[in-house]
């Protein structure tokens, strides 16, 4: 039997925990053969095995230009050229600004913004040629919700989340003619390992208690979501997503 993604080449970075290892399984659910990328290799492999033959894991560090052209190189010779890229690697290391982790900061400028911006570029080509011959390419960028609500302690993750979302109306300008579909998601709090890597201790503790109290969505909601818009006929062009739970 048919299913919506069938024949398509997927591209999934974090993919080893949270909603880019839930996206990849329901990816590939959905037909699709998925590359997945993130730095830890035996969650990686996790996720491949529960996914079987489609899956590619590949052991990459993101905020690694080199080791994302080889990985892009890799994929194409494996499955051809990628024609679902889900730009979704991304780190939230929450601190009162006064403390001035500029190391902190960094991090989440190389992996939110420029790990983002560079796997669209390697990428790119690939998606191109998929649009040309005809068929659904779409770059998926998992920004946040924090690129639009504003809380103490966010400032920096609020701007790679900020910036990510206008690279994505960006490209679309500069893309739609060309048959690239760029989808915008902007989850609201969502159930993964996110929280868990906040380096600062306090705050760490903070936001679990608050998350505890909250309603959050499962990692495998937003990927229903993301496999819902990419799965759509070519002239549809589902922009943004903007994924709350109810209350
Ligand atoms: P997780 O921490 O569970 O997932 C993050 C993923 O990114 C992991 O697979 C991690 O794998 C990978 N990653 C981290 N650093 C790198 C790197 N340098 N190179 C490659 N991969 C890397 O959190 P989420 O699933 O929640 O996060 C996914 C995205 O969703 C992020 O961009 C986040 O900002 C966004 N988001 C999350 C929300 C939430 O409430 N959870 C809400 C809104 C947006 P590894 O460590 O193995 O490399």
């Amino acid at each position: 039997s048919s299913k919506p993604l069938d024949g398509r080449v997927a591209v999934v970075t974090g993919a080893s925990s949270g909603i880019g290892a839930a996206t990849a399984v329901r990816l590939a659910a959905d037909g699709a053969r998925v590359a997945l990328l993130a730095r830890r290799a035996d969650r990686l492999a996790e996720v491949a095995a529960t996914i079987g033959d489609a899956a590619l894991p590949l052991t990459v560090d993101v905020t690694d230009p080199s080791a994302l052209d080889a990985a892009a190189k890799t994929v194409e010779a494996e499955f051809g050229p990628a024609d679902l890229v889900v730009a979704n690697a991304g780190v939230m290391l929450v601190a009162p600004f006064a403390e001035g982790r500029r190391d902190e900061w960094a991090t989440m400028l190389s992996l939110n913004v420029m790990g983002v911006l560079d796997t669209a570029r390697v990428f790119l080509p690939q998606l191109l040629t998929a649009a040309d011959a005809g068929g659904n390419a779409d770059l998926v960028i998992v920004s946040s919700l924090g690129a639009r609500q504003f809380s103490p302690g966010f400032g920096v993750y609020s701007v790679t989340k900020a910036g990510v979302s206008a690279l994505a109306a960006s490209l679309r300008a500069e893309f739609a003619d060309r048959g690239l579909r760029v989808t915008n998601v902007e989850p609201g709090v969502t159930d993964s390992e996110l929280g868990d890597r906040i380096l600062h201790d306090e705050w760490r503790t903070m936001l679990a208690e608050h998350k505890a109290q909250m309603n959050a969505l499962s990692a495998a909601d937003i990927a229903d979501a993301i496999a819902d818009a990419t799965a759509r006929s070519r002239n549809v062009h589902i922009r943004e997503l903007i994924v709350h739970p109810l209350s």
